[in-house]
């Protein structure tokens, strides 16, 4: 049996630039897990992406641009290099979610993929530093080949899982759920349970509401398997938000979505999303965090 725990592709620094999103974040991620002691064995590397496998989510029109590097209105919302190297980097991003999320679903345990929660792409156009949606992905996949039945993503990046929620609008096999700053980009679309916070929220009300929302999503909707979009940006130190969440709230966000899921036998899939602090090693230790929180789950 696969030992993976982290799926990790090499490849994920794509290199954008001079940019807000700062790509080196996975490579240095992947160390850190490294030096918690993690050893080699847990490691694995993405499954190589099906056009099929695109097309469950993604429309046909907005691939064909994808797929010829084209400036179009479908594709330059990204706010990336419309690039045949960056869009080969996100498309590479998809295929680690897919593979940790089935090995998450087939072993019944929880996996975290260093990359992915491209959560602002759209079935038909890029935005927000996303171009496929690599969850909507993943649950299609599983969904259609692996018997995979209801679902929650649970998503606690600073921002609105906008793309994922118009994915999955009028889905009932899959509730979406996302907690976020309710004054910042994107413009909203409906999720299952949105809950839009005020700037300077802080730990205790954030960890308050999300808790509820949990409450929810666990007693009523009995999802079969999680897809956390576990975000680093709502920390307080972040360029391009305010909720002002503390390492230690971080960490508990993780635990309670992890550990309730775990006692409940229900397995999950962690993707990043974003983060960006202003120093880069505060990013990437809020997603060490994360994984240590994973890591936590083997050792019961
Ligand atoms: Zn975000």
């Amino acid at each position: 049996m696969a030992r993976e725990i982290f799926i990790y592709e090499p490849m994920s620094a794509i290199d954008i630039g001079a940019h807000v999103f700062p790509t080196e974040k996975y490579a240095r991620l992947a160390s850190e897990i490294r030096a918690l002691g993690v050893p080699e064995e847990c490691f694995g590397a993405p499954e190589p992406t099906h056009p099929l496998d695109l097309e469950r989510v993604h429309t046909r029109a907005y691939l064909a641009d994808l797929r010829e590097a084209r400036a179009t209105e479908r594709t330059v919302p990204s706010e990336l290099p419309v690039t045949p190297e960056v869009i080969e980097g996100f498309r590479r991003m998809v295929g680690g979610t897919v593979r940790a999320a089935d090995l998450a679903w087939h072993q019944e345990r929880w996996t975290m993929h260093l990359g992915g929660g491209f959560h602002h792409a759209f079935a038909d156009h890029a935005e927000g530093f996303c171009y496929y949606n690599d969850v909507a992905i993943a649950i299609r996949s599983l969904q259609a080949e692996q018997g995979l039945g209801r679902v929650a993503v649970i998503d606690t990046d600073l921002h609105q899982g906008n793309g994922t929620a118009a994915i999955f609008q009028g889905d009932e096999s899959v509730f979406t759920f996302s907690i976020h700053q309710e004054n910042l980009y994107p413009l909203k679309q409906r999720s299952d349970l949105d809950i839009g916070l005020d700037p300077f929220v802080g730990d205790a009300e954030y960890l308050d509401r999300l808790e509820e929302a949990l409450d929810q999503i666990f007693d009523e909707q009995s999802p079969e398997m999680i897809f956390s979009v576990a975000g680093a940006d709502p920390f307080h130190d972040d360029q391009l938000g305010d909720l002002k969440l503390t390492f230690e709230g971080l960490k508990r966000r993780d635990e309670l979505v992890i550990e309730r899921a775990v006692a409940s036998g229900i397995p999950g899939v962690v993707t990043l999303a974003g983060g960006y602090a202003r120093r880069v090693e505060d990013t990437v230790r809020i997603h060490r965090q994360t994984a240590e929180v994973v890591w936590g789950t083997y050792e019961r």
